[in-house]
C-alpha cells in the first residue's frame, strides 16, 4: 500500500505528531486506527460525507479510507556521509511514496534546536542537502552501467541522459521534485533508481498556538516550499486534542481558532499528494470510502472491491454525492435524473456514489 514517509530533524515534534495521528481521535469516532509496526500507523481518512451518507443509508458501520504513516527516524545533518545511524534510514525512505518533513517553527526555549537555533528555511536545507546527497550516490554508481546499456540498446538512451541532468540538477542544490519538469527531466525513465527526491514532498511545520492566527508569518512558512504543500499546525496541541472527548476537543480547537484538527489536514493533504481519491459505497451494512488512483476507470474501480467486479463488469450506477445529498434519497436523485449509468470507459470523479452490476 502507498504511504507518506514523515521525515524532520532531531526534536521538531515528529514523535509528539506520529503519536497524535495513531493514538485515536474523537472527532473521527468510528475511524479505524491500527498501528502495524512501532513506526508504521493506519489511519482513516477524515471526511464528513461518510456520515451524512451513513445516515441516509441507516448504515451499521463506516469504513473511511485508510492511508498510511511512516514515521523514518534517522535522517540527520550528515547522515549520507554516515552520521547518525547513516543511511539505515534510506530503505525506508525508498518505501514511502511521498516525503513530509516536518519543520520547526516553534520557539520554546526548554526544547533544544540540534544546530542551536529555530530557522525553519535551514532546517528544510539541511533534510533536502542529505536526500540530494543520497540521490547523487545512487544516480553516480548507477551512471556507467546506463551508458554502457545505452551504446548497446538505442531505447536505453534516454535514461542515461535523464540521469546526466537530473545529477546536474541536485548537484545545484534543486530536488528533482521541485525542479526537474522545468529543467525538462523525464522522471519516469528514472524511475528504476527510486530516486529519494523524485517523490512528491509536503510539509508540516510545527508552530507555535499563536503563529496559527498570524497569517502573514504563515504565508512566509509557506513560500519556503510551494509550490508543495504546507500544513500548518501545533503538534502539542494536537497531541492534547486526542487526549480529549469529543465536546472538549471543539471547545479547544475554537479558543484557538482551527474548524478542524491540523491532523485532519495532513491526512487529507497527504492522500491526495499521493495521486489518491476515494469514491463512496452505501447500504444498510456500511458505508465505506475506496480508494483508487485519480483518473482510474469504473472496472478499475470495482476492481478494489473485488477482481471479481473488475473481470464482470457490465455497468455502474453513478450519482455524485452532492446531488444525492440535494435529492435526498437514491430514488429522487433517480426521479431528479441525476443517477447516471456508466461503461467500462467512465473515468470515476472523486465522492461519486457508486452500484455495480456485474457477471459472476
Ligand atoms: P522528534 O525528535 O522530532 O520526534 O521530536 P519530539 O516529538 O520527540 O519532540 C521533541 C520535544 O519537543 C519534546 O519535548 C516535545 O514535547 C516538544 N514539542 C513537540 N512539538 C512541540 C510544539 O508544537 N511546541 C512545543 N513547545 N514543544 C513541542
Amino acid at each position: 500500500a502507498l504511504s507518506i514517509g514523515i521525515v524532520g530533524l532531531p526534536n521538531v515534534g515528529k514523535s509528539t505528531l506520529f503519536n497524535a495521528l495513531t493514538k485515536g481521535d474523537a472527532l473521527a469516532a468510528n475511524y479505524p486506527f491500527a498501528t502495524i509496526e512501532p513506526n508504521v500507523g493506519v489511519v482513516g481518512l477524515p471526511d464528513t460525507r461518510l456520515g451524512r451518507l451513513a445516515e441516509l443509508h441507516n448504515s451499521v458501520k463506516i469504513i473511511p479510507a485508510p492511508v498510511s504513516f511512516v514515521d523514518i527516524a534517522g535522517l540527520v545533518r550528515g547522515a549520507s556521509k554516515g552520521q547518525g545511524r547513516g543511511n539505515a534510514f534510506l530503505a525506508n525512505i525508498r518505501d514511502a511514496s511521498a516525503i513530509c518533513q516536518v519543520v520547526r517553527a516553534f520557539a520554546d526555549p526548554n526544547v533544544v534546536h540540534v544546530d542551536g537555533k529555530v530557522s525553519p528555511s535551514d532546517d528544510i536545507e539541511t533534510i533536502n542537502t542529505e536526500l540530494i546527497l543520497a540521490d547523487l550516490q545512487t544516480i553516480e554508481k548507477a551512471l556507467p552501467r546506463l551508458e554502457k546499456e545505452a551504446k548497446v540498446q538505442k531505447q536505453r538512451a534516454g535514461a542515461a541522459a535523464a540521469a546526466k541532468a537530473a545529477a546536474e540538477l541536485l548537484n545545484g542544490g534543486t530536488t528533482l521534485y521541485a525542479g526537474a519538469a522545468k529543467a525538462g527531466i523525464d522522471v519516469a525513465e528514472l524511475q528504476e533508481l527510486h530516486l529519494l527526491t523524485a517523490k512528491p514532498f509536503l510539509y508540516v511545520f510545527n508552530v507555535d498556538e499563536a503563529a496559527l492566527a498570524d497569517p502573514a508569518f504563515l504565508d512566509e512558512l509557506r513560500a519556503l516550499v510551494a509550490p508543495a504543500e504546507a500544513i500548518f499546525l501545533d503538534a502539542k496541541i494536537e497531541s492534547e486534542l486526542t487526549d480529549l472527548d469529543e465536546e472538549e476537543a471543539l471547545e479547544l480547537l475554537a479558543s484557538i481558532g482551527q474548524p478542524e484538527p491540523g491532523l485532519h489536514q495532513l491526512i487529507r493533504v497527504g492522500f491526495r499528494t499521493l495521486g489518491l481519491q476515494t469514491y463512496l459505497t452505501a447500504g444498510p451494512k456500511e458505508t465505506r470510502a475506496w480508494t483508487i488512483p485519480i483518473g482510474a476507470t469504473a472496472p478499475e474501480a470495482a476492481g478494489v472491491i473485488h477482481s471479481d467486479f473488475q473481470r464482470g463488469f457490465i455497468k455502474a450506477e453513478v450519482v455524485s454525492f452532492d446531488d444525492l445529498m440535494t435529492a435526498g434519497s437514491q430514488n429522487a436523485a433517480k426521479a431528479a435524473g441525476k443517477v447516471r449509468i456508466e461503461g467500462k470507459d467512465y473515468v470515476m470523479q472523486d465522492g461519486d456514489v457508486v452500484e455495480f452490476r456485474f457477471n459472476v
